[in-house]
C-alpha cells in the first residue's frame, strides 16, 4: 500500500520547523525524522498526516557533543552514532552496547535517537536508557523552550508530555561516573525485534558494598521506568547472587506487564525476573 496523500516541508532552522509546526500541528501535521517508525504506519495507512515537518535538512540537529557534564543528542542524530562509543568512560560503553539491539543496521543508519525517545514505544531502548540515567528532553516550539525530565516525560504507550507543536531538539544524557558498572539484558524471540522484556542496571561500589543502584524495566509496562523495590533491594548490599536475586524478585513484583497475542502477563513478569538478574549479573562482571 501506499501512503495518503501529504505535503512535504523541509526547513532548514529549528525556528522554521517550530514555525511550521506552530501553523500545521493542528491540522495533523508532523515532524519527520529517520521515518523508521512513521513511514511504515503511513503505508499501512495506520497514520495519514496531512503534511510532514521533515527536520533531516536542519544542520544544527545533528550536535552530537559532551557540554557541562552531559551528552547531548540532537534531534538528527541517528542510532548508528552510537555504535562507536560516543563518549569516554561507562556512558559511551553502556551506549555502544545497547544500541547493537535496536533494529537492523540499515534501520540504524535513519532512525534517530530522539525519534525513538518522541515515538515513546513501550519497547525502545532509548526509552529505557534515558528513564535509567535521568535524562532531559528539551523541547522547543514557537511559544518557547521547556526541558523535561524523563521521570515526567513518558506518559504511556506511545504517549509523552510533548505538545503536539513541540519539536524535540535534544536528549542530554547525564556522564556516569568513571566508577560505575553497567549491565544491559533485553530478550527478544529473533535478533533485531522488538524486546519482550529489557532491564538496564547501573551502580557503583563503596567499600564492597553498591552505592546509588539504578535499575530500570523496558518492554513490559507501557512505559519503562526505573524500579525502587529492586533499587532498595540493592542498595548497601555486596554484589553477588544474592542481592541480584532478591532485586530481581523484587522488580518481579512490582510491574504490572502488558499483555499481547504472544505473550502472557505471567510470562513478561517472569521474564523480568530474568533480565534483571542478567542486567545485574553483566554489571558484576
Ligand atoms: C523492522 C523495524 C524494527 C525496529 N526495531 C526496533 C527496536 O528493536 N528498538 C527500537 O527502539 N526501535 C525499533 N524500531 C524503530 C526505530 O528505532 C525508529 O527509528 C524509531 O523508533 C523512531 O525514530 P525515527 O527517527 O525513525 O522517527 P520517525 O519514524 O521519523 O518518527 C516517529 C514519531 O516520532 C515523532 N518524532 C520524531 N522525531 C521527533 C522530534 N525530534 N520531535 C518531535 N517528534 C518527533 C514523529 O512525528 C513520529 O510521530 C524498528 C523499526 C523497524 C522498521
Amino acid at each position: 500500500m501506499k501512503p495518503a496523500p501529504f505535503r512535504h516541508y523541509a526547513p532548514t532552522t529549528v525556528d522554521e520547523a517550530v514555525a511550521l509546526l506552530a501553523r500545521l500541528a493542528p491540522q495533523d501535521g508532523r515532524v519527520l525524522a529517520g521515518g523508521q517508525s512513521l513511514v511504515p504506519t503511513m503505508a499501512f495507512r495506520l497514520a495519514r498526516p496531512a503534511h510532514l515537518i521533515d527536520i533531516n535538512g536542519i544542520a544544527t540537529l545533528s550536535r552530537l557533543a559532551v557540554a557541562d557534564g552531559k551528552l547531548a543528542i540532537g534531534a538528527c542524530v541517528r542510532h548508528a552514532a552510537f555504535q562507536r562509543a560516543p563518549a569516554e568512560g561507562p556512558l559511551g560503553a553502556l551506549l555502544a552496547k545497547v544500541v547493537r539491539h535496536i533494529a537492523h543496521y540499515p534501520i540504524r543508519t535513519r532512525g534517530t535517537f530522539c525519534g525513538s525517545i518522541a515515538n515513546a514505544d513501550p519497547a525502545s531502548e532509548w526509552c529505557t536508557v534515558a528513564v535509567a540515567l535521568g535524562a532531559e528532553m528539551v523541547a522547543q516550539s514557537a511559544r518557547g523552550t521547556r526541558v523535561i525530565a524523563a521521570k515526567d516525560f513518558f506518559a504511556g504507550i506511545m504517549t509523552t508530555a510533548l505538545a503536539e507543536d513541540e519539536l524535540l531538539t535534544e536528549v542530554r544524557l547525564p556522564l556516569l561516573p568513571a566508577d560505575t558498572r553497567t549491565g544491559f539484558y533485553e530478550f527478544s524471540r529473533r535478533a533485531g525485534d522488538f524486546a519482550i522484556a529489557m532491564a538496564l542496571a547501573t551502580y557503583r561500589l563503596e567499600g564492597g558494598k553498591i552505592v546509588d543502584p539504578r535499575v530500570a524495566v523496558g518492554g513490559a509496562e507501557p512505559h519503562a521506568r526505573r524500579i525502587a523495590e529492586a533499587e532498595q533491594a540493592l542498595a548497601g548490599k555486596a554484589p553477588g547472587a544474592e542481592a541480584f536475586t532478591a532485586a530481581a524478585a523484587r522488580a518481579e513484583a512490582a510491574v504490572d506487564p502488558m499483555e499481547d497475542i504472544n505473550n502472557s502477563a505471567q510470562y513478561r513478569r517472569e521474564l523480568v525476573r530474568a533480565v534483571v538478574r542478567r542486567a545485574l549479573e553483566q554489571a558484576a562482571a
